[in-house]
């Protein structure tokens, strides 16, 4: 079997355009701009080019973009009092806090003080345990976007065997949850589970989210399963620099059914489902019905 390539860099182009369209309608009908305010400590070198990206792509759609960079020695209280001015700042429907921060900040503190409804990378606890019950919160923008190209390429998940391999908090664990709403019966693999080969050989989704490069050989992969590369791993190899998934892609691509390729699967679905995010946000601050398609 050879694996049908889930393209998400198309995909996010979709639900860019989406986003886009429904920005218009809002600017036009309801004379509202969503707004996008993303906070950058430091001068982390990746982190500037994932904010300079956001920025511009929220541009893109139509939406305002504020940019709030601090300096690396930013005090705890004054990233708390500029978290709490974007709180109240009725034209700031998404806050984005970049992440890792500086050593001496403390990030669960940092990423709690921001309201539920504009968090839009979906961290906050209150959003945390509304997805673990069920109901409507923000849904973490890389395991959204893995959802959205699944259901996109299955219709339906119920009953399929889903393995997750990485528990963190910002993949492993709301991806799992994610698939749970779905009604898939979820393994969460980690760096304890026993014999990983034989967990991942019975399942029929497989999202790889650990770091590490091309971790998960072909031979792990039950013919035909749809396997979801979530892992960026920069490597040298025959003198190059390039950029590899967390699973061995050209023998995984012989079994799978369908496969994610790295780049171009779920990097660029990310900031894609950040915008959305930030849309439904706007949306529900403004008692507005959700576009369809765009949230867990
Ligand atoms: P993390 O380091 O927080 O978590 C890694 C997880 O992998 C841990 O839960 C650990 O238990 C598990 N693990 C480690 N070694 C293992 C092993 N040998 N076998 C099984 N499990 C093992 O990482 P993260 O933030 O969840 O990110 C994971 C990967 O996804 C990284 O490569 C990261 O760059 C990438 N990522 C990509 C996007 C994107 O937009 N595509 C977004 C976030 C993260």
């Amino acid at each position: 079997m050879v694996a049908q390539v889930i393209d998400g860099k198309a995909f996010a182009a979709k639900v860019r355009a989406q986003v886009a369209d429904q920005v218009g309608k809002l600017k036009e009908e309801n004379g509202i701009t969503p707004g996008l305010a993303v906070v950058l400590v430091g001068e982390d070198p990746a982190s500037q080019v994932y904010v300079r990206s956001k920025g511009k792509q929220t541009v893109e759609v139509g939406m305002n973009s504020y940019e709030h960079k601090l300096d690396a020695e930013t005090t705890e209280e004054d990233l708390l009092a500029l978290i709490a001015k974007l709180n109240n700042d009725p034209d700031v429907h998404g806050i984005l806090v970049q992440l890792p921060l500086p050593k001496h900040l403390n990030e669960d503190l940092v990423i709690n003080s921001i309201d539920p409804a504009k968090d839009v990378d979906g961290f906050h606890i209150s959003n945390v345990g509304l997805l673990g019950t069920g109901q409507k919160s923000m849904v973490p923008c890389t395991p959204l976007g893995c959802l959205m190209m699944l259901r996109d390429y299955h219709g339906s998940l119920s009953g399929m065997d889903a393995v997750v391999i990485g528990r963190s908090n910002i993949v492993g664990k709301p991806m799992a949850q994610l698939l749970l709403g779905d009604s898939c019966t979820v393994t969460i693999a980690h760096s304890r589970t026993k014999d990983l080969p034989d967990v991942v050989r019975r399942a029929d989704i497989v999202v790889a989210a650990v770091g590490r490069p091309e971790m998960v050989p072909g031979d792990w992969i039950k013919e035909g399963a749809t396997v979801i590369d979530v892992g960026i791993n920069r490597i040298e190899r025959d003198g190059k620099n390039k950029l590899v998934g967390d699973v061995d892609y050209a023998s995984a691509a012989e079994r799978a059914g369908a496969i994610t390729p790295v780049p171009g699967g779920v990097g660029p679905m990310t900031i894609a489902c950040l915008l959305a995010n930030t849309l439904t946000a706007c949306c529900r601050a403004n008692g507005l019905t959700e576009p369809e398609g765009l949230t867990a």
